[in-house]
């Protein structure tokens, strides 16, 4: 089969390699029938994540058909049509059991990652039971590409970390796809006001277009004062972090309002300031965490009920084969005003 494999920094290509077999009677082969590329695949490219080692087959997303399936496997037979959940989790340990499925003691995020990953023809699954999901007859498959990753991943680590209630002002500070993710997803919860942060004026566009009420371009360093304009002083409820980096950590101490909460999703490669001096007595609440999509049968019936239009996101199509192509787009998302890239099979 063919897949893009990982060289090692700076390095990839869509190459043959051996079909995926089952290892153990909890796995499941999946023909990936659709596939996208996660701004955390650049990071691998650019060596940020160094346990990935030259030889995987990269990409933690994806829908498909089973193909196979090992003696242990009783949720799914050969043909069901699944979604790929980013996270890979057996269901029974300490861990899984609280739900936090990212920090399964054996699964969390492993697929392109510590094992062989979905931008491939083929993919091996382990704990199929736990790890896919059965698709709907009748939907937009293109669609939901969007939930083995981004869509939980701003829901959970964005909205529901910050607890955002209706009548709030929430500020989500990055407007990539998973702060993207975040705005479509906060709706639910109906807050009164959505800003929305980035350096981006398309990206702003495209924020407005999903229900943001109020966009700022960060570019002149001047996106808190800005925040803080909008918001009579006050701050907001809730500061969303979905970029990783000191700049945007910065600006959402500066823009918390007193008894709000600061949801970090961003990818931090580098240390952050932390303002105690002047957050101690702010009554404010931090938190991280990765994605444990144990929202994502929620998220699945919100799409199906036409609630939550994942569409929106796709802002390009290509073939499987042409993955080198589609990282090209997506690795320079501004000038294509790329979001997410979708590569069908
Ligand atoms: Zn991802
Ligand atoms: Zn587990």
């Amino acid at each position: 089969m063919k897949a893009l494999v990982y060289r090692g920094p700076g390095q990839k290509a869509w190459t043959e390699v051996p079909k995926p077999t089952i290892q153990k009677p909890t796995d499941a082969i999946v023909r990936i029938q659709r596939t996208t590329i996660c701004g955390t695949d650049l990071h691998i490219l650019k060596g940020d994540v160094p346990e990935v080692e030259p030889g995987r087959i990269l990409g933690h997303e994806g829908v498909g058909v089973i193909e196979a399936v090992g003696s242990g496997v009783e949720r799914f037979r050969v043909g069901d049509r699944v979604l790929i959940s980013c996270i890979t989790s057996c269901g029974t340990c300490e861990a899984c059991k609280k739900g936090m499925y990212s920090h399964c003691s054996d699964g969390g995020w492993i697929l392109g990652h510590l094992i062989d990953g979905t931008q491939a023809e083929y993919v091996r699954i382990p704990y199929a039971d736990n790890s896919l999901y059965p698709l709907p007859p009748g939907v937009d498959e293109a669609a939901w590409v969007m939930l083995s990753d981004i869509l939980p991943t701003g829901f959970e680590v964005g909205v529901l970390n910050g607890k955002v209630q209706p009548g709030q002002t929430v500020a989500i500070v990055g407007a990539g796809p998973v702060g993207l993710a975040a705005l479509l997803t906060a709706q639910f919860y109906s807050p009164a006001e959505l800003i929305v942060v980035d350096l981006d004026d398309n990206r702003l566009e495209v924020a407005k277009a999903f229900g943001a009420t109020a966009v700022v371009n960060s570019a002149d360093g001047k996106a808190a004062e800005k925040v803080l304009a909008l918001t009579h002083q006050r701050g907001v409820d809730v500061a969303i972090e979905a970029v990783g980096i000191p700049q945007t950590f910065a600006i959402c101490q500066d823009i918390v309002a007193a008894g709000g909460r600061i949801a970090n999703i961003g990818v931090h490669g580098k240390s952050v300031e932390l303002h105690l001096e002047r957050l101690w007595t702010h009554n404010i609440t931090i938190t991280t965490g990765l994605v444990d999509t144990n929202s994502t049968p929620l998220l699945i019936k919100t799409v199906k009920s036409g609630r939550l239009d994942p569409h929106k996101l796709i802002t390009h199509t290509f073939r499987l084969d042409e993955v080198e192509r589609a990282y090209d787009v997506f690795g320079h998302a501004g000038e294509n005003k790329a979001l997410k890239v979708l590569l069908e099979s």
